[in-house]
């Protein structure tokens, strides 16, 4: 991960991190950013509220690399559904969802697993209506929670979301209509603006995720400019993964890492945080997805595997090469 910072009005505020230990050492996981931090001494545990500077101010750390077998923080993928149909998108489209029964049970198993945050992706999980208590569980449990969405109903649902999560990711793959709403489709980028400016308003922690591709990377610096006039946190810049319907595009459309390295770089000294998440800060990663399995990133970020049904910590636990346990 490479980070430009920023000094804005918004460094004087505070967020919600998740606190614990693992290997040890105490660290922090940030829900806005998604990323982990060492504190070096394992003094604070749970849900913690700390001055968006002194985040910042934490070293940042690979969860692979703190020597433990479980995971600092996961994404849930607890819907396949979504309202838009973006031709690089992430998700496996044949990953068979759960019902609200069986949703429950693995949020319940999530909250009690000692992860310190989950991301609830998708699929769009603005699609799903008992979102409210399923992230009434997660943050039960103790976990630090952050919702991953296009923004297009972020209007409607915002209010209740600002008494639940502590961050909202939205994406967006252009800094106006005509350079996203090629991807996602007519009328998107209106919509997800005004699910971003919802989120704000309700003063929910608000980060853009913008996937880099070799068809936007030239839109970069004005999408920063824009994330800096919505008035976000900051913005991360996703390295293009070849993954689910998007891995036909992979060949065309992935920016090899020296060059994703250089175009965040020459971003300089941006009007907000960037961070660019490359695929070596995805390897290893744990997602459960929408039919309740544990899947995990492989060691070089090519290719996601389903290993096992979640039924309980240890099938979240991360012993072999592979993330087998
Ligand atoms: S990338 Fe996101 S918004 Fe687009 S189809 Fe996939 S889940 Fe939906």
């Amino acid at each position: 991960m490479i980070t430009s910072t920023a000094t804005t009005g918004r460094a004087s505020a505070r967020r919600r991190v998740g606190c614990g230990t693992r290997g040890g050492t105490g660290v922090v996981y940030d829900p806005l950013t998604g990323l982990t931090h060492r504190t070096g001494e394992p003094t604070l545990t749970g849900r913690a509220t700390l001055a968006n500077e002194s985040i910042a101010a934490l070293p940042e750390v690979h969860p692979g690399g703190l020597g433990d077998v479980m995971p600092v923080s996961v994404c849930w993928s607890p819907i396949v559904r979504c309202n838009l149909a973006c031709p690089h998108c992430l998700d496996d489209k044949s990953v068979p969802e759960l019902g609200r029964g069986g949703r429950a049970e693995v949020a319940a198993r999530i909250a009690a697993s000692g992860v310190l945050g989950v991301d609830v992706s998708g699929g769009e999980p603005l699609l799903i209506r008992d979102l409210p208590t399923l992230l009434d569980v997660l943050v039960d449990g103790g976990c630090a929670v952050s919702v991953t969405t296009n923004g297009t109903h972020l209007p409607r649902r915002a209010e209740a979301l600002a008494r639940r999560v502590d961050a909202i990711r939205v994406s967006l793959d252009g800094p106006d209509p005509q350079r996203h709403d090629r991807w996602r489709g007519e009328g998107s980028f209106a919509k997800a603006v005004s699910g971003i400016r919802a989120a704000l308003a309700h003063g929910i922690p608000t980060q853009i995720q913008a996937v880099l591709m070799r068809s936007t990377a030239a839109g970069l610096p004005a999408l920063v400019e824009l994330a800096d006039r919505l008035g976000v946190h900051g913005v991360t810049v996703l390295q293009y993964l070849p993954f689910g319907e998007g891995a036909s595009l992979a060949n065309v459309e992935q920016v090899p890492d020296e060059e994703a390295l250089d175009l965040v770089g020459a971003l300089g000294p941006a009007p907000v945080p960037v961070r660019l998440r490359t695929r070596a800060d995805a390897a290893g990663f744990t997602v459960v997805r929408a039919d309740g399995q544990v899947w995990r990133n492989a060691p070089d970020s090519t290719a996601i595997a389903a290993l096992r049904p979640l039924t309980g910590p240890v099938s979240l636990a991360v012993t072999g090469r592979d993330g087998s346990a």
